[in-house]
């Protein structure tokens, strides 16, 4: 691929990401009121925390690129973001809203994961040295937070079927996708 196109695809990505991390800067603190698991309320508050830092980096590598990261509003986030507060706004059963948020913020995650693998091959093969790493440790983060929601729905479902015998833990495989079972 040519280096213009390739820093197009890579300039677009960037501004994608901007617009989906300044998104969920809005969305993480509904989200984590939302939450009936402590661990899932502090996990999202945590993610809060990183997540400005991803902003502040994406900003600190378009300085260097002398671009504006102002770009189109990144609709897939915000699909995945309106999805999650319908959810919160009908579901009522505190354990069906955890793993729905759990299920929204790995959805999240995943994107994330998607897209900062995407750029950070890109800024790799463009030979932009300063914005790899900064990329790879924000890609980092994402799968990190990825794997500790996996683990928190294990939590929580073990919970739920522990005080829950009655229904003899049948209830496990309708509560829980099969992507959010433990590995
Ligand atoms: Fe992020
Ligand atoms: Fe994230």
């Amino acid at each position: 691929m040519e280096t213009n196109s390739l820093k197009h695809l890579y300039v677009e990505g960037l501004k994608d990401l901007y617009s989906a991390e300044n998104q969920l800067v809005k969305a993480l603190p509904k989200m984590a009121r939302a939450a009936d698991s402590a661990d899932l309320r502090v996990g999202f508050e945590q993610h809060l925390i990183q997540t400005k830092e991803h902003v502040a980096r994406l900003e600190h590598i378009f300085s260097a690129l002398g671009e504006s990261p102002k770009g189109e509003k990144c609709k897939s986030m915000e699909c995945l973001i309106k999805e999650g507060a319908e959810m919160i706004e009908e579901v009522s059963a505190s354990e069906e809203l955890d793993a729905g948020l759990i299920s929204t913020a790995q959805r999240v995650e995943y994107y994330e994961i998607a897209r900062y693998g995407g750029v950070s091959t890109y800024a790799k093969r463009l030979g932009e040295d300063e914005a790899v790493p900064l990329l790879r440790q924000t890609l980092r983060e994402e799968i990190e937070t990825y794997r500790k929601l996996s683990q928190l729905a294990d939590r929580i479902n073990l919970d739920a079927a522990n005080s829950n015998e009655s229904d003899g833990g049948s209830s496990q495989s309708r509560r829980w996708p099969q992507e959010l079972a433990p590995n």
